[in-house]
């Protein structure tokens, strides 16, 4: 016998998916129409619109493709490299690794450049990478490692790119609306990011955007895109714009809606305000877990406010901690990922997600947790500090 299937109602403080604004679930139960329906156009003409807005950028190249995260990183990759190209990769956790993968697979080789996990890209590093390799076509990099909770400097990692004559390729699946990305500014030329981190949106679309530079590189390529379905030199003639749209692949017409409806609610807010709240509710919630006696992965000036990282407290069973937070409160954080399981935790503080009522949910489920499993941590402070950030703020 089949069931429908209703999922319990969760707080989901973890590193992805984030809680999902209910506008955005109601934004998607809407009439589905046609991928050609004039009116689904004009939606998409806006959501392009938009997409440059929280991605501050003028590129017209600025598409959401349909998948997730990871098919945006795929984009970037496929469409500018070619066999036989050579690229600086920066890794400093598990998504850096992902693009050496990237890279490989598209028959390109990968120079690492290596950081200790919890650290930033270190610029000096890639500034003597790119000394060391002056043929390198392409530097990529990871802006909010969402596997540390780290951030790295994008402006000056792509000022070095600009400067070597190099193109970027940046990963903002976490930063976008979290913290500030300014694609412009930076001079970046292929950045993709992700909906469902703290855009709050549902998973499963990519935004990305490219470069009048990148979009030169890929219309002169040798060879054709080895993805088909990621290939953009296919998917503008649906996304593009100015002339007659045709058919390429159905767009996901109600995720589509959902994407809309996040970014209208990031215009409401507006994008200062987004990352002023990201800030206010991590100092909080820092507050909190320090005065517990729990201890940060990342230095302060790298943490991501939308991404904390802290060290699992000695006693503490990772495994029976995480699921008395999920089965007695319904609330969900982050495994440590990589070199960092096991022996961490990540508190997303992601969109919808980032606020007062969650981050007081979290430090009473936590230290109720701890001490319940004899955990030695300071009870009953933890509240109070979190607290005293919001007055004093
Ligand atoms: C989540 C994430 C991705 C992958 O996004 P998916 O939507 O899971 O495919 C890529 N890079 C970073 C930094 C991420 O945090």
């Amino acid at each position: 016998m089949t069931q429908p299937f209703h999922p319990p109602q969760r707080t989901l403080m973890g590193p992805g998916p984030s809680d999902v604004n209910p506008r955005i679930l109601e934004a998607m139960s809407r009439p589905t129409i046609g991928h050609l329906d004039p009116q689904f156009i004009t939606l998409m003409d806006d959501i392009k619109a938009k997409l440059q807005w929280v991605f501050q950028t003028k590129n017209a190249l600025t598409l959401p493709i349909s998948a997730p995260g990871s098919a945006g990183m795929e984009a970037c990759f496929v469409n500018l490299l070619e066999a036989g190209d050579k690229v600086i990769v920066c890794q400093n956790g598990v998504f850096g690794g992902r693009m050496k993968e990237n890279v490989e697979r598209c028959g390109a080789t990968a120079v690492m450049v290596e950081n200790a996990w919890g650290e930033p890209v270190d610029p000096a590093k890639v500034a003597a990478a790119i000394a060391a390799h002056p043929d390198a076509k392409v530097l990529a990099f990871v802006h909010a490692e969402t596997s540390t909770g780290a951030q790295s400097d994008a402006k000056a990692l792509c000022a070095l790119a600009t400067k070597a004559g190099m193109l970027s390729i940046v990963d903002t699946v976490t930063s976008l609306a979290g913290t500030v990305v300014a694609v412009d500014e930076w001079g970046a030329d292929a950045v993709y990011s992700g909906t469902q981190k703290c855009m709050s949106c549902v998973p499963g679309i990519s935004p990305v955007t490219f470069s009048p530079k990148a979009v030169e590189v890929i219309q002169n390529r040798k060879s054709k895109v080895q993805s088909w379905f990621l290939d953009m030199n296919l998917v503008v003639a649906y996304w593009g714009g100015e002339t007659k749209r045709t058919y390429h692949h159905t767009a996901p017409i109600n995720a589509l809606y959902a994407l809309h409806e996040a970014l209208c609610i990031v215009e409401e807010e507006g994008l200062e305000a987004s990352w002023a709240r990201h800030a206010l509710h991590h100092k909080a919630l820092a507050a909190g877990l320090e005065a517990m006696g729990i201890s940060f992965v990342v230095d302060e000036p790298y943490r991501l406010p939308q991404l904390n990282t802290i060290n699992i407290p000695a006693g503490a069973d990772d495994i029976a901690v995480r699921s008395a937070l999920l089965q007695e409160y319904s609330l969900e954080i982050g495994a440590g990922l990589g070199a960092l399981a096991g022996k961490t935790w990540r508190i997303g503080l992601m969109g919808h997600a980032a606020n007062r009522k969650n981050v007081l949910l979290c430090l009473d489920a936590l230290e109720n947790v701890l001490a319940g499993q004899g955990v030695a941590i300071n009870c009953g402070v933890a509240a109070q500090a979190a607290i005293q950030v919001y007055k004093n703020t």
